[in-house]
């Protein structure tokens, strides 16, 4: 192929999809498109210093690099250019027609055809370059990269509607130009007031030099002026940075549409000297999940940009931070494979971890509302924390929030400090119980002699759950109980109340246990009388060395195979049920009976059955 002709190109079908998106939802907010431009400028300079490390002949000084943004009213026309890396031809055929980010794509393949509903989520990633399109209904980008000589440069072209073309051209200087012809309806942008509230609105953290063009009227001679301070924001001191300032700043870091919960700001002198500057999203995104997703902090050396989401300052469990570090001690030319294996990047993930642990205790005592928001974003990521981060066990199980009966709402706001102030006399252990929705750990049998006595059980419904509790051995000298386990203070607190007539009855049920233990064989591990129960005629619990239900299906969600569990089969002696099958003498009517006890049992617990055919089979003959 010859590359010097013009090829057309098909945008990939994501992207066809993005722009149309775009285009409806983000009319109301059409600016930003230059803070998308002038961000990608910043970022252009911030490739070519970190490749300048190496290779100082690059460029000439750093205060020659700067984005200068332009009009010509004749052709209708704002261009913003940068003498930043610049982009080769597979560059350009690669950053501007096809979406790199897996994320993006799954993002937009999970979009549904509700309007509403996308355009509320489009704000949840950046759209960058494409947003062009929001104002322009032509876009001409020239380049060249720093790799490429004069006549290497490229021409991209394209309306936004399906295909772009690419050629090459000759281009004397390094960089990007962006040429935006103006939909006729957005010709605001050409007037000279407009242009500059926008431009300063999006550029005081950029530490880029802007520059808008000035032409004397008399000699058109043109000169630049620069419209922003160009320094670092992380730089300059907290009481001179308005929050606006820090809001756009973490806009410009994180594509993120929304601003952030929080932030904080640190610059640390002592055995290593750094500057941190970390934000608290207020939105997930739409990938939180997905522990391979891109995340990080933006990493500087002596404020000389190093590169994006370095992962290695940030336990996996706080992966929704968002921010820059600066340090003054890693050397310049520090690789991810140098920064994984090295003292330096681990005592900073600890000061760092501290800092932001820090930040969310302070906002859980001062401001419920937006820790309530920084939960119900972010918790079941946090949840993780237990695992991962021993050292900091304490201040993280503080942290933690759940649903609980106390509050009876699946709402997760209880902290383990609310739970200790309510326990009652005699109470050792913090009592819970995981299962796979709220609504089944509400009404589970189990819980039935804690509401009788009036005890606060934790409702776990998350899929994390039953993982975080392994790592939770106790808070503040207090146990964690699972509800579903044989436990002696329960059970002494079920027959503390038992009535006399009750425990007579229990001696008439004698054979009841012994037929029924003869009937259920090696499925059960015990059949036992239980006091736990009021309304429910029978209950599965394990032992307290036994791996719990929740706990045996998370494995087997991750395709590991788990021995079978052996349950206590417990039986209510007061339910009406239970009296009426010990008066059954047929042997073959009562096994059915005790399968019905047990099979429902079973499925309370589980939510399922081996064989529920069987199950139903029986229920129907007895009913
Ligand atoms: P993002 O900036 O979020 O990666 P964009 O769609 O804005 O997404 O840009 C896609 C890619 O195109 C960038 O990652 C970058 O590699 C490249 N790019 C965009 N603008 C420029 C520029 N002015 N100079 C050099 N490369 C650029």
């Amino acid at each position: 192929m010859n590359v010097n002709k013009q090829e057309t190109l098909s945008f990939q079908s994501e992207i066809k999809q993005l722009l149309k998106l775009m285009i409806h939802s983000l009319y109301s907010n059409k600016e930003i498109f230059l803070r998308e431009l002038i961000s990608n400028a910043s970022d252009a300079a911030d490739k070519l210093r970190f490749r300048a490390i190496s290779k100082p002949e690059l460029y000439e000084n750093d205060s020659d690099l700067h984005v200068r943004i332009s009009i010509d009213k004749d052709n209708c026309t704002l261009i913003i250019s940068d003498n930043g890396i610049g982009m080769t031809r597979d560059e350009i055929i690669d950053n501007l027609g096809t979406i790199a980010k897996s994320g993006t794509k799954t993002f937009l393949k999970s979009l549904e055809n509700d309007l509403v509903k996308n355009n509320k989520m489009i704000g949840q990633f950046g759209v960058g370059f494409y947003s062009s399109f929001i104002v322009a209904d032509n876009v001409t980008v020239r380049s060249r990269s720093v790799d490429a000589s004069i006549d290497q440069g490229v021409v991209w072209k394209s309306s936004g509607e399906g295909e772009y073309t690419v050629a090459n051209i000759e281009k004397c200087d390094r960089g990007t130009e962006i040429i935006l012809h103006l939909r006729e309806s957005e010709k605001d942008f050409l007037e000279d007031w407009k242009l500059r509230s926008v431009i300063n609105k999006y550029s005081d953290h950029i530490s880029l030099p802007v520059e808008i063009m000035i032409k004397n009227e008399k000699d058109h001679q043109i000169t630049w002026e620069k419209i922003n301070q160009a320094k670092a924001l992380w730089t300059r001191n907290k009481t001179e940075i308005s929050n606006e300032e820090y809001i756009e700043f973490y806009k410009h870091i994180s594509h993120d549409y929304s601003s952030p919960l929080t932030w904080t700001h640190n610059h640390v002198e002592g055995k290593q000297e750094y500057t941190i500057l970390l934000y608290i999203p207020s939105k997930a995104p739409f990938d939180l999940w997905n522990r391979d997703q891109q995340h990080g902090l933006k990493l500087y050396v002596q404020r000389v940009f190093i590169m994006d989401d370095a992962k290695e300052f940030i336990p996996n469990y706080l992966r929704f931070i968002r921010g820059i570090l600066d340090s003054n001690d890693l050397p310049l030319n520090i690789s991810r494979e140098i920064l994984q294996d090295n003292v330096l990047s681990r005592n900073l993930k600890n000061a760092i971890t501290k800092r932001i642990l820090q930040v969310l205790e302070k906002m859980s005592k001062n401001d419920l509302e937006k820790y309530q928001n920084f939960w119900q974003q972010f918790g079941v990521v946090f949840k993780e924390g237990p695992a991962e981060d021993i050292n900091n066990n304490k201040i993280i199980s503080k942290l933690l929030r759940f649903a609980s009966t106390y509050t009876n709402s699946s709402l997760q706001n209880v902290s383990l400090d609310d739970y200790v102030s309510r326990m009652i006399e005699g109470q050792k252990n913090i009592f819970y119980i995981t299962a796979d929705s709220y609504v089944s750990a509400k009404s589970s049998p189990h819980l039935e002699l804690f509401y009788k006595k009036g005890i606060e059980v934790l409702l776990l419904s998350d899929r994390i759950d039953e993982w975080m509790m392994n790592y939770l051995q106790d808070f503040e000298g207090k146990r964690f109980q699972s509800i579903s386990k044989t436990d002696e203070f329960l059970d002494k607190l079920a027959n503390d109340n038992l009535k006399t007539e009750q425990k007579i009855l229990e001696k008439e049920l004698d054979s009841f246990i012994e037929r029924a233990k003869k009937i259920l064989g090696d499925r059960v591990k015990n059949v036992k009388f239980t006091n736990r129960l009021t309304d429910t005629p029978s209950v599965v619990t394990t032992d307290v060395n036994e791996m719990t239900t929740q706990m045996a299906k998370l494995f087997m969600s991750v395709g590991q195979t788990v021995p079978e569990i052996k349950y206590n089969l417990e039986i209510n002696p007061d339910h009406p049920l239970v009296q009426k099958a010990s008066k059954v003498i047929d042997e073959n009517i009562f096994s059915d009976w005790i399968d019905i006890f047990f099979g429902q049992a079973l499925l309370a617990e589980r939510g399922t059955l081996d064989d529920p055919n069987l199950f139903i089979r029986k229920l129907n003959k007895l009913l």
